[in-house]
């Protein structure tokens, strides 16, 4: 077979692959995009961000209109449940948005290859079917430059293993076809809380086991321990600091057992202690590249691997595993490829929980800053003192500025509070560019906005904040 010669060849079409693909046919390159399943998007648009997102808003919908309008005076009648509905709007957005990104390729003329991508030398990949190795390669593609952005998958557990059904992940998470009695969460970093969020509101009781002494772990302690007094508040029920060494199923029902602890019956699991790279496969050996000890491709600051010629982004290297980074990483990396020129700042990569309220965060934690022994001032501001928060009737939640105590140099905002995931992004562009707390406290905010509370957090900095 001769192979099918490219510029640039993307393996995966995740949030960093298809967006990688479509700015390197923007800049002229020949590019092409081998996927292995059969829609575009990956984890993100298929099972991940998306999905999520619209099971979140859905199920905050019903909770809503069963539970928070009386005190608008808005008497609604008995509200029910349409589960199929609920999935079917969620699958629609799917299919909308993974076949938006085939109509962008179409666009932006990058070719689709549909299977499996395997290196099998420097500049050379084989397209296998998606079932696996085997059968004849379906395409041998001959590329200049090679970007690996095969994204991650759930992590395993021993003793818990995925069965697709009464034990899962994420993926069957965002199907159930009925609301489980009794959903049990394994970990709570944000997949399982904003999962877990879910089915809660729909009506399972939802039991979450943690194994630290704490949830969201890596996020600001502060906010972190405001999610679970709030989380607790909602009727989520958590066991910190719980072991679990297995999971079995009987009956249609399963007992998951905690070292130290009473086991705990469940008629759902639901697994998420993180995620793993996916490079099994993927014929890194045939060019030399070895993942390092968690299975992470090693990257330098162009994104290159060990392999001239053979670049990596997104969940598959090293840092926060999120669809946003995945994209940066992509665009900085063609980029560079054609102009030299590329760069992802990490420390303005902002990360998102769309628990109710919802909790933002971007640059460095008040326990990073204590570590690493760099003097702060620290502003805090609760929401309860807004008027906006006051005419919402969510009035919880607070948004904490830490800035370096020299220069006033902003290094880390977590807000926890309505919409904080909308209010963030006026933190990363002040880290973005390099703004002092005292220039967001000059900055005029509409009235009455929940944004009113970053400027008087941004105030309180300098200890003068005026609805404080
Ligand atoms: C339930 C859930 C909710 C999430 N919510 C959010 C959120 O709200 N915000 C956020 O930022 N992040 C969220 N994430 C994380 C986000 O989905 C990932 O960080 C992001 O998708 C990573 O992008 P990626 O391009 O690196 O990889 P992926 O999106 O995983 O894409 C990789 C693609 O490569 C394909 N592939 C793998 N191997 C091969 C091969 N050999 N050949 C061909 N194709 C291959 C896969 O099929 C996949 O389509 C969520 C994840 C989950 C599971």
């Amino acid at each position: 077979m001769t192979p099918r010669e490219h510029d640039l060849l993307v393996i995966g079409s995740g949030p960093g692959g298809y967006v990688a693909a479509i700015r390197a046919a923007q800049l002229g390159l020949n590019t092409a995009c081998v996927e292995s399943e059969p829609a575009l998007g990956g984890t993100c648009l298929r099972v991940g961000c998306i999905p999520s997102k619209a099971m979140l808003e859905s199920s905050e919908r019903f909770h809503e209109a069963a539970h928070a309008m009386a005190p608008h005076g808005v008497q609604v009648g008995s509200v029910s449940l349409d589960l199929p509905t609920m999935l079917k709007r969620k699958d629609e957005i799917v299919r909308g948005l993974t076949g938006g990104v085939d109509l962008l390729f179409k666009k932006n003329k990058v070719t689709r290859y549909a299977g499996r991508g395997r290196i099998v030398g420097p500049g050379r990949v084989v397209v296998e079917s998606a079932e696996g190795a085997g059968g004849a390669p379906a395409a041998e593609i001959a590329a200049k430059h090679i970007l690996i952005a095969t994204g991650s998958r759930s992590a395993d557990l021993p003793g818990v293993k995925p069965d697709g059904d009464r034990i899962g992940t994420s993926t069957e998470a965002l199907a159930y076809a009925e609301v489980p009695k009794h959903l049990v969460v394994i970990g709570a970093g944000y997949i399982g809380l904003e999962m877990g969020s879910v089915w809660l509101r729909l009506g399972a009781k939802v039991t979450v086991l943690e194994y630290l002494d704490r949830i969201l772990p890596g996020m600001d302690a502060e906010i972190a321990g405001e999610a679970l007094r709030l989380l607790k508040r909602q009727g989520m029920e958590f066991r910190l600091g719980a072991k679990v060494t297995g999971a079995k199923t009987a009956k249609g029902r399963v007992v998951v057992s905690c070292e130290g602890q009473d086991p705990i019956e469940a008629d759902r699991v639901l697994l998420a202690v993180g995620r793993v790279p996916n490079t099994e496969g993927l014929g890194l050996a045939s060019v030399g590249i070895e993942p390092d000890a968690r299975g992470r491709i090693p990257v330098d600051d162009r994104f290159q691997t060990s392999a001239p010629g053979i670049y990596a982004i997104g969940d598959v290297i090293g840092g926060a595993m999120l669809a946003h980074k995945a994209s940066e990483e992509g665009v900085a990396c063609v980029e560079r490829i054609v102009t030299g020129y590329g760069h992802v700042n990490y420390d303005a990569i902002p990360g998102v929980v769309y628990t109710q309220p919802e909790i933002a965060s971007v640059g460095r934690t008040e326990e990073e800053l204590t570590t690493a022994g760099v003097a702060h001032r620290k502003g805090v501001f609760f929401f309860r003192g807004i008027g906006r928060s006051r005419a919402l009737g969510q009035i919880d939640g607070r948004v904490k500025i830490l800035a370096d105590a020299s220069t006033d140099r902003i290094l880390g905002v977590h807000i926890i509070g309505a919409r904080a995931g909308d209010l963030i992004a006026e933190a990363v562009a002040a880290i973005e560019f390099g703004a002092s707390a005292e220039d967001i406290a000059r900055i005029s905010h509409a009235h009455p906005t929940l944004a009113e509370a970053v400027k008087e957090a941004a105030l309180a900095v300098d200890g003068r904040p005026i609805h404080a």
